[in-house]
């Protein structure tokens, strides 16, 4: 039967689950008063690009959950692979010399569809626990080469690496610097590259190695014999899918190599196919010696996440490292590995990497960067499946001379709300509306998506202009 029509057939109290959520569920990244005069919205579906809500409204999920449901909602040959292997091995550890089937292939396959420089996997339940165990892993490597000095990590402000301890500590965002702190010690950050922001005066290329030069001044002010690493996502996606400039990561790894500081990837959003490659380092020029992996890994299905440990950091620790005393109870756990396999094999069979690559992703760039005609939008880009565009109050002749909107009005939250009456899920950051589209969405189901996008830009702008907000 059609879900739609199913979905018809079942009754929720949705005011009964909103008041039993805001009395005992605690969200995260949550003002709880405000959700529980609001309500949640409540989710109870999903199939391919779609959700469905406990009031029956159907919902275009552009965002893919939180950047991870690559391959679609609703595959049962997932639900059957998690199925088979709950009943055969529900869980054992990976601790005191055992190992499980699941784990060990999944290892082999991550080997094979990453970057050559990679041989070695470490598992983990999270991105965050997986940028933990980043640094714990490149201090030790730095012990081990003799050299513990170098143990300060270079990152960047509005970065995002999760939510643990050290996540939020090699992260870059203000508010959660603001909160719960002291941070962990030894953590920076520089600028990032956002041409945006910074880029004033500049071509885009130029910006780029300025940005990057930033590192090297870091390092110099820090003395290089101190610092053990530099960490980024290829492109941010959090911090609101800022798209650096292609001079960006080259220079990036030029000064990583001349100071000898090992490059961190944190591909938790860009891994498994969202920018177009299997990991976004390899589109972007780099040759990164760790990368952090999660979301796309399961596309979400079951919790998993992971570092790609490179030949350099892997040799020192399996040859002169001895025990490595780190790991979690869920580390390599065989239910989590089976659901990665399965989705490793979809996006291999259905070519899903390829397709964003070579047809649906410049697809989504035309489409979605003609949204950039639209009088409230300043600026719209894509890389692959994550696209953004700016809200503004009056076009500029540049888009650094755009004239923006008060941040007090809240203007990207007023266009999220039409969003959701359109039907469609995109998140704003400040006064950037950002996608991050499941990859199996189709060339039709882009242009509804975009279609929607334009008609909720429309209403925003209606509700803007009767308030005398916009021009
Ligand atoms: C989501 C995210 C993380 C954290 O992953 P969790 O699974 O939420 O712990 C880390 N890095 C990046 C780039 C992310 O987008």
């Amino acid at each position: 039967m059609d879900i739609t029509k199913q979905l018809d057939k079942v009754q929720f109290d949705t005011q009964a689950i909103q008041q039993l959520d805001s009395a005992h569920y605690l969200h995260p990244f949550t003002d709880h008063n405000a959700l529980a005069a609001r309500g949640a919205r409540v989710m109870v579906k999903g199939d391919g690009i779609y959700l469905w809500d406990s009031d029956g409204h159907k919902i275009l999920d552009a965002m893919s959950g939180l950047w991870c449901v690559n391959i679609g909602y609703g595959r049962t040959s997932m639900a059957d692979a998690v199925y088979k292997q709950m009943q055969t091995l529900p869980f054992y550890n990976s601790f005191f010399n055992t190992t499980n089937l699941p784990a060990v292939q999944l290892a082999a396959l991550l080997v094979d569809v990453s970057p050559p420089q990679f041989n070695h996997v470490f598992f983990t339940g999270s991105g965050s626990e997986a940028n933990d165990t980043i640094v714990r892993m490149v201090r030790r490597y730095w012990e081990l080469m003799g050299q513990s000095e170098r143990h300060v990590i270079i990152s960047r402000h509005n970065a995002y690496h999760g939510s643990t301890i050290a996540g939020v500590s090699l992260g870059g965002m203000a508010g959660m610097h603001a909160q719960g702190g002291p941070m962990v010690p030894g953590i920076v950050h520089i600028g990032q590259p956002s041409y945006l922001e910074g880029g004033s005066g500049m071509t885009p290329d130029e910006f780029g190695l300025v940005a990057a030069g930033w590192l090297e001044e870091r390092i110099r002010e820090l003395g290089p014999d101190n610092v053990a690493a530099f960490i980024g996502e290829p492109v941010q996606g959090a911090g609101g899918v800022i798209i650096p400039p292609p001079t960006y990561w080259p220079e990036i790894q030029r000064i990583c190599d001349k100071y000898g500081i090992l490059l961190i990837a944190d591909e938790v959003i860009c891994g498994f196919g969202r920018l177009g490659a299997w990991f976004g380092s390899t589109l972007l020029g780099i040759k990164p010696d760790l990368i952090a992996f999660a979301k796309g890994v399961t596309s979400g299905y079951i919790p998993l996440g992971g570092v790609l440990v490179g030949d350099r950091v892997a040799a020192v620790l399996t040859e002169k490292g001895g025990d490595f005393n780190h790991g979690f109870t869920y580390s390599g756990h065989p239910v989590a590995c089976a659901a990665a396999l399965e989705n490793i094999r979809i996006l291999r069979d259905e070519q899903l990497v390829e397709k964003v690559a070579q047809d649906t992703g410049p697809y989504l760039k035309q489409k979605f960067t003609a949204l950039a005609d639209h009088p409230l939008v300043g600026h719209a880009d894509s890389c692959g499946f994550v696209a953004g565009l700016n809200l503004v109050r009056r076009k500029g002749a540049t888009v650094h001379g755009n004239e923006v909107f008060d941040g007090d009005l809240g203007v990207g939250m007023i266009c999220r709300g039409y969003m959701f009456e359109r039907g469609i899920i995109m998140r704003a950051v400040g006064d950037r509306m950002i996608i991050a589209p499941p990859l199996v969405t189709t060339r039709e189901q882009i242009d509804e998506m975009t279609g929607k996008i334009g008609a909720a830009l429309d209403d925003t702008l209606a509700e803007l202009r009767r308030r005398g907000i916009a021009a």
